[in-house]
């Protein structure tokens, strides 16, 4: 490939020094490249600043295995990365697929994380639903990820060696078109990775996404959407699912901390870019949150935002304290958003069957199998626990 002279802007500098990993193997104590952390060791050295551009397309765009490979790096600064860095690009343990084509990836990182990662074929698109942390802290009641409780963050490294591994997996005629951080984990509680993550998701040198195919979901952490909303150019989803703060503190304890109110209201200030919508998404829980009421009240809530709605009814996941409303009860609620003027959709569940939906993420299938012949859908078949 042609090795023009990059653009695109920089991981910043400011970036958690924590995500800086260091491998415990021997006599090799290398440390896991992360963009951060190149940016700090080539500043150090005095390299001219477009080595870290290369350095990273090379790895995030070109999927290299090793700093051998990065032919217009100079030899001895690839020696020198080679004896200080390792390269993260860890292949998924295991691949459960499901019959509507939606697969499932299980990746363990050092330290005990494991993590899922979602490809999500949708002609012409193809999403990747990205974990930020291993586990969650943040106790929502209706999702299975929060069963297992905060394990810890991922760094910017772990998050896009998801990327790069389901890349990996693709068949030829399928492309990367969209990426969604609504894996395991709060993206906004793990900010200074996300954020060097985005910048590689959407640098020409990286994966050259638009920030418009990027979608960032949330519970509601509010100073931290505001950061996000001034400082990169992705899409932003809050998950909402209640609009009393009583109900909402039961469902989603981070209520407590942000109430409805103030989520809203500083849902209303976001500098939003020119004809951008912030989603706000409501798991329908049967009996609970579905009511008329409910959807009145939904409405009244987003009066004059720049708002869409999207409704998912609720994925189950053993031992669940709530139920899946009917189709024509999701229906009747649809309708009454849309009779009041609100912009709502209804999210299809895509990977029911292998524990890969919204909410399901909880490392279900543990029997790993070996990935093998890409070629061979039936290859990648893991029975669900
Ligand atoms: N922590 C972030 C992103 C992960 S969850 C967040 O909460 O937004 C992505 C979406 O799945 C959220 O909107 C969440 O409310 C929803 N969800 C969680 N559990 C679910 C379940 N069991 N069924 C359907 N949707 C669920």
């Amino acid at each position: 490939m042609g090795r023009k002279r990059q653009s695109g802007k920089l991981p910043s500098s400011s970036a958690n020094p924590k995500s800086v990993e260091r491998e415990r193997s021997g006599a090799s104590d290398r440390v896991a490249l992360t963009p951060s952390a190149l940016h700090r060791w080539l500043t150090a050295r005095g390299e001219p600043r477009y080595r870290e551009q290369q350095i990273l397309g090379w790895v995030y765009r070109d999927d290299a295995v090793s700093f051998a490979d990065m032919s217009n790096v100079p030899r001895a600064l690839r020696e020198a990365l080679e004896e200080h860095f390792r390269i993260v690009r860890p292949e998924p343990v295991a691949v459960a697929r499901s019959q509507d084509d939606t697969r499932k990836l299980l990746f363990r990182f050092e330290r005990g994380a494991e993590v899922e990662t979602v490809i999500i074929p949708d002609p012409p698109r193809l999403t990747l639903c990205v974990s930020s942390q291993a586990g969650c802290g943040m106790g929502c009641r209706f999702c299975a990820t929060a069963q297992l409780g905060l394990r810890r963050n991922l760094s910017a490294a772990e998050i896009l060696a998801q990327v790069t591994g389901a890349r990996r997996l693709l068949r030829p005629t399928e492309r990367l078109t969209n990426i969604v951080f609504m894996g395991m984990g709060e993206p906004l509680a793990n900010y200074d990775n996300l954020v060097e993550a985005i910048q590689v998701l959407t640098a020409e040198w990286g994966f050259a996404l638009s920030g418009r195919r990027i979608t960032v979901s949330t519970v509601g952490l509010v100073p931290q959407m505001e950061r996000l909303v001034r400082e990169t150019p992705v899409q932003l989803a809050v998950s909402l699912t209640a609009t009393t703060d009583e109900l909402r503190s039961e469902l989603m304890p981070i209520n407590r901390r942000y109430p409805l109110t103030q989520l809203v209201a500083a849902c209303r200030r976001l500098p939003l870019p020119q004809r951008r919508r912030i989603t706000f998404e409501y798991v329908l829980l049967a009996g609970v949150n579905d009511r008329a009421a409910d959807a009145e009240r939904l409405c009244t809530l987003l009066r004059g935002l720049r708002a869409k709605v999207n409704l998912i009814p609720f994925n189950p996941f053993p031992g669940a304290p709530y139920r899946r409303p009917e189709e024509s009860e999701v229906r009747r609620f649809q309708e009454a958003l849309l009779q009041s003027g609100l912009h709502a959709t209804v999210r299809r569940s895509r990977g029911v069957d292998v524990q890969a939906a919204c909410g399901q993420l909880a490392l279900a299938n543990r029997s790993e199998a070996p990935v093998q012949d890409q070629a061979d859908p039936s290859a990648h078949q893991v029975p669900a626990a």
